[in-house]
């Protein structure tokens, strides 16, 4: 059986990212930039006044008498106009924010500390440097300047920078297609009632919520039974998709027959277990360009492994470099025991606390209770060989959602 880390190196190692595509802006956040943007205009486009007031000649403003300076006003220019007149020694322009600064002018004084006077006049309460309230054509960036480098994620401050330098249609790399089957004779669909040693199938709604957060395309393909001819017939459908997910019939019993039927259709399985908990029964493969995993049935087993191996592999396929959610150190607040063999992952609420990270597993039984996992936003790592933590000590916590 391999540990976490190998299973995590010899995923990454087969999985290769998917080829470029263009897309439209309005859809591409949380995508990752597969081209350097380069700006064709400088930012801004002109100097441009940051307040409303007057655009002055910063040396006018300054009296000798420290008396007010009254200053003549030629015209005046709102956002989207540009000045038609210089401003010479002794005058002013009306400005508005984000107008350009007229010709002359290298100073705008704010409304607020100006007052009207009757005529077209302005008195200055207040001496002003140069520059300030201007800000200079090309101050953020330049004309054929790299403003977005290949690589980057695609939040929203990045699209709007897109926007800003004309780029409405950008490459990035393709999002993978993932299939996902659960299989189970005990499972029925969420409209149904379970009866009888049923239980409803969560895990694929779960996996492929899990999968959609990554942005990549989710079709869940149903239920397979827990027999031969169902298992190929949809696992044969997934098959065609660049990442297939299956979840349950991995274990020791009588009817975990998936890995069998993978191997049957000619996938070739790289590993079955992995020494984690919850977990264990984690099988990876390829077939031809796709990637496969089957996944322990267990709710929150399978929960555990796709943010630690699916997800990941499904970034690398995206571009992204940072593949692996954050690991942040924090101090336990309550002891812990673990049976120290394979690496554990506990359901845990972390908090910031007088600026420290401190962390607390949340109330939990086991890998079939999600329900503790809704109590989390963060999984502690329980290193093997490690059989107790005490409170205080600093222990490592993988975020999986906010604090
Ligand atoms: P298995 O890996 O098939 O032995 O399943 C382990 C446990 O997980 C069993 O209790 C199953 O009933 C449960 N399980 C399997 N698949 C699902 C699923 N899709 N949704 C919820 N529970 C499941
Ligand atoms: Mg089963």
């Amino acid at each position: 059986m391999i540990n976490v880390d190998e299973a995590y190196r010899i995923i990454l190692e087969n999985i290769s990212t998917l080829p470029i595509q263009e897309v439209n802006i309005k859809g591409a956040v949380g995508l990752c930039l597969a081209e350097d943007a380069v700006s064709d205009i400088d930012m801004p486009p002109f100097d441009k006044s940051s307040m409303d007031g007057y655009a002055v000649i910063a040396e006018d403003t300054l009296s000798a008498s420290g008396q007010p300076v009254e200053l003549g006003v030629i015209e005046g220019v709102a956002a989207g106009q540009m000045p038609q007149k210089k401003v010479e020694r002794g005058q002013a322009t009306k400005i508005m924010t984000g107008a350009a600064l007229p010709q002359g002018a290298d100073a705008v004084i704010k409304v607020e500390d100006t007052e009207p006077m009757q005529g077209p006049k302005v008195r200055l309460l207040k001496g002003m440097k140069k520059g300030e309230n201007v800000c200079p054509r090309g101050e953020d960036f330049q004309a054929g300047q790299v403003v977005l480098k290949r690589a980057t994620t695609l939040r929203p401050q990045e699209i709007g920078i897109l926007a800003m330098i004309g780029m409405g249609k950008v490459k990035v790399y393709s999002s993978p297609k993932v299939g996902i089957i659960s299989t189970g004779d005990e499972l029925v669909e969420v409209g149904r009632k379970p009866t009888g040693g049923q239980i409803r199938d969560s895990n694929s709604h779960c996996l492929a919520a899990q999968v959609s957060l990554t942005r990549a395309e989710v079709e869940c393909f149903g239920t397979a039974r827990d027999d031969r001819k169902s298992l190929i017939h949809m696992i044969k459908k997934g098959l065609r998709k660049d990442l297939l997910l299956l979840t349950g019939g991995v274990s020791m019993g009588e009817y975990d027959l998936v890995v069998g039927v993978l191997k049957e259709l000619g996938v070739n399985l790289f590993f079955e277990k992995v020494a984690m908990k919850p977990g264990k029964p984690i099988v990876f493969g390829k077939y031809y360009k796709t990637a496969v995993f089957a996944l322990p049935g267990n709710p929150v087993a399978t929960y555990v492994s796709c943010e630690l191996f699916v997800r990941p592999a499904i970034r690398k396929m995206m571009g992204f470099t940072q593949l692996s959610r954050t690991i942040v150190k924090a101090q336990l607040e309550t002891p812990l025991r673990s049976r120290g063999e394979r690496r554990e992952f506990r359901p845990t609420w972390l908090r910031l606390e007088d600026g420290r990270l401190s962390a607390s597993p949340v109330e939990w039984h086991g890998s079939a209770d999600l329900l503790g996992t809704t109590r989390a936003n963060s999984l502690l790592i329980v290193p093997e060989g490690v059989e107790s933590y005490s409170a205080g000590q600093e222990v490592e916590v993988m975020l999986t959602g906010e604090l």
